[in-house]
């Protein structure tokens, strides 16, 4: 008898831990035939795309090939982006894959005895007119590489020194903590590119960042960490403009509700996630109205048994009545738990374990200038920290990622790679 066949689309921050740990656990015992699927070639951690997008961080780098890594970990891999889910017959749909016109792969079915649902979230526009068309997004590698892209071609208009009274425009929608950090990165790539030739100096960017709440970081409860975060911005030059919502987004403007115009050379929309539309009518199962997967707490959907789902892309009631926050670390305890529940189940166990979200804090890192944050959040309010501390744990977070995907050796050899990448490239990716 072939075993059982569990089928995990999404190798993001929860779905790539999921597909490591079955692989290892069950995939390499012939235990379970764990399949990945992921729309994507190559992992990179969300949270750092950011990073991606102004060049500090290189892809080429820190990207890592799914198929190499199933290869070794006791999983498969195909790529191919979730279309539909059959509930019936228990098989998942994906689109061809294309190159032009031309397909590579035509549209496939796999069959699954248990799915994990990981497909993460995708940036909302809220319908506002224009968003789509006019602004960038944040949502995928190839999104960053664009804006990277972008702020290059827009820094080497800077090779003439006729056109340095000229600002570039940057309009970032949202500060949260991605619209914060991504402003940081932002400001520090002119720093850097100063040193490499282009004539740019730091008053060539003007960066303004909106945010329709009343205050930035609105997700953040301690008003301390968000007048440091605002302080800091400041002092880097960008402008912030609060209480004002964009209404509409044309071609080289933003238009906010109180009928201010920015423009804008280049417009970032960072203002507030949903699961991606493919979810919000799929197989039948109960979803948010921002599209996500209704699950119970132990992330098996409220419909299927047999279909969990983690991380942004769903819905996870906490025993407050709230729903676990869409956050990188929800996602990879959920994943664990996932697995845990999974081995129950093949081992003729109930799936009882129940995800419960506690909150070990949440930190802001304004590139080289300054870490801010609050550690330990579920404890009384937590811990305020900043500076090296925070900057430390900060990294720590993604070092703790490349050890658990990698595993120890592997892992450590990748940070030992980052470092000397670090000591022998240029800080920024300049081509
Ligand atoms: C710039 C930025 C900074 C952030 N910083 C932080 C932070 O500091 N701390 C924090 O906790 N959180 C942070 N987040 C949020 C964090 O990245 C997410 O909460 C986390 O990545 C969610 O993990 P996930 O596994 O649910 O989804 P993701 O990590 O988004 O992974 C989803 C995966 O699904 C794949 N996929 C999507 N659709 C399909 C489809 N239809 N078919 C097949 N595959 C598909 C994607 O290619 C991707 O690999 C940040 C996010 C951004 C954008």
């Amino acid at each position: 008898m072939s075993p059982p066949r569990i089928v995990v689309v999404g190798g993001g921050a929860g779905g790539i831990g999921v597909a490591t740990r079955l692989g290892r656990h069950l995939g390499r015992k012939g235990k379970a035939d764990v399949v990945l699927v992921d729309m994507a070639e190559a992992h990179v951690w969300k949270p750092l795309l950011h990073e991606a997008a102004t060049g500090s961080l290189d892809t080429g780098i820190e990207a890592m090939s799914y198929r190499g890594h199933a290869r070794i970990n006791g999983y498969r891999f195909q790529q191919g982006t979730l279309v539909d889910i059959d509930r019936g017959r228990r098989h998942v749909e994906l689109a061809p894959i294309l190159d032009g016109d031309q397909e590579l792969l035509p549209a496939r079915q796999i069959g699954y005895d248990y799915l994990v649902i990981a497909v993460g979230s995708v940036a909302d526009d809220f319908g506002i007119p224009g968003v789509q068309q006019n602004c960038r997004f944040l949502d995928t590698t190839s999104q960053a590489l664009d804006i990277q892209r972008s702020l290059r071609k827009h820094f080497l208009r800077y090779a003439r020194d006729e056109r340095l009274e000229e600002k570039i425009k940057v309009v970032i929608i949202g500060a949260g903590s991605t619209g914060a950090e991504m402003a940081a990165e932002m400001a520090n790539a002119v720093h850097q590119l100063k040193g490499y030739g282009f004539n740019v100096h730091a008053g060539m960017l003007s960066i303004t960042l909106v945010e329709a709440k009343s205050d930035i970081l609105p997700d953040v409860h301690r008003p301390a960490i968000r007048e440091s975060v605002a302080g800091q911005l400041r002092e880097m030059g960008i402008t912030i403009r609060t209480g004002q919502g964009v209404v509409q987004a044309e071609p080289g403007r933003i238009i906010l509700a109180d009928g201010s115009v920015l423009e804008a050379d280049l417009a970032l929309w960072a203002a507030g996630i949903k699961a991606p539309d493919v979810l919000a009518d799929i197989g039948g199962l109960e979803t948010t109205s921002s599209n996500q997967v209704l699950v119970r707490p132990n992330a098996q959907t409220t419909q299927d048994d047999r279909i969990f789902a983690i991380g942004d892309c769903c819905a996870c009631p906490q025993p407050d009545g709230s729903l676990a926050p869409p956050r990188g670390q929800v996602a990879r305890q959920m994943g664990h738990m996932v697995v845990r529940n999974l081995i129950d189940i093949l081992e003729g166990r109930e799936p009882r374990r129940e995800y419960v979200y506690r909150d070990l804090g949440s930190l802001v890192n304004l590139s080289r200038f300054h870490t801010v944050g609050n550690l330990f959040s579920f404890l009384g309010g937590g811990i305020m920290v900043e500076g090296r501390l925070a900057r430390f744990t900060y990294h720590s977070l993604y070092r703790r990622h490349l050890l658990e995907v990698y595993g120890l050796i592997r892992g450590s050899l990748m940070m030992a790679v980052r470092s000397l990448s670090h000591f022998l490239r240029p800080s920024l990716k300049l081509h």
